[in-house]
């Protein structure tokens, strides 16, 4: 579906990049004017902080996959809109549960929200995993202060080191137990009409497996009640 806020003034849609069978994905708020160039996220300069972070800890850019809430660029890199998340946020649904990542790195305020479906802010969770379930899978969440933070201020980018520091230890643990799968209800049969007016015809039911609940609505409207350095998506 075309996202009517955001169409109309994006360059293309930044989908997201890198190893699809990824165990570790970072999800990071929305493509700036660089990603909307380029159609690749984390291409600026906070993505340059990244792959000089992820290097120190023996990870490349090829090994993990990236992406954001948003997929297109707001107009001026202003914050995402609560409908712009609704819009999008299937899509990075989806892309979990195709990629299947074990270890999640929710960049910033906003994907953390999303993700979790909590208004908790980043100050609060950084360098923190947990298990979540997201769709039909359970995978590590493991929030980190956006790297556009850090590159501002010092001991943010001292505290996402310390977080990444971490994050080969959480990879080398045993993937998250997974939910079990969900068995559809046993429904009554109903016959469906078309072939029930037919004698002799076998009987057809409605029934269909309950579709899957994300883990997470679309960020909740209490985060624009949130600190103002919150509602910068970045600390
Ligand atoms: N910031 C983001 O959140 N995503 C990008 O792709 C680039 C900068």
């Amino acid at each position: 579906m075309r996202c009517p806020q955001l169409a109309s003034t994006r360059t293309q849609v930044v989908f997201g990049a890198g190893n699809a069978d990824a165990d570790l994905m970072f999800v990071g708020e929305a493509p700036g004017a660089k990603e909307d160039e380029r159609g690749i996220p984390f291409v600026g300069a906070a993505g340059k902080l990244l792959d000089g972070l992820l290097e120190e800890v023996g990870l490349a850019r090829a090994d993990v996959f990236i992406g954001n809430v948003l997929k297109c660029r707001p107009p001026g890199n202003r914050d995402p809109l609560p409908a712009e998340i609704e819009n999008c946020s299937s899509y990075l649904l989806r892309q979990v549960e195709l990629i299947q990542p074990r270890v999640i790195c929710t960049l910033g305020n906003f994907s953390t929200k999303l993700l979790r479906g909590d208004p908790t802010g980043i100050s609060r969770l950084h360098g923190q995993a947990e298990i979540i379930t997201i769709g039909n899978r359970a995978v590590r969440l493991y929030p980190l202060f956006h790297p556009a933070a850090a590159l501002y201020t010092r001991s943010l980018l001292e505290t996402l080191k310390d977080d990444i520091a971490r994050l080969p230890a959480l990879l080398a643990m045993d993937p998250p137990p997974q939910p079990e799968p969900v068995v559809p209800a046993q429904a009554e049969a109903v016959p469906d009409p078309r072939v029930a007016l037919q004698p002799g015809a076998p009987v057809t039911t409605f029934a269909d497996a309950p579709a899957p609940q994300p883990g997470a609505g679309p960020a909740d409207d209490a985060e624009l009640s949130e600190p103002e350095s919150e509602q910068l998506g970045l600390f």
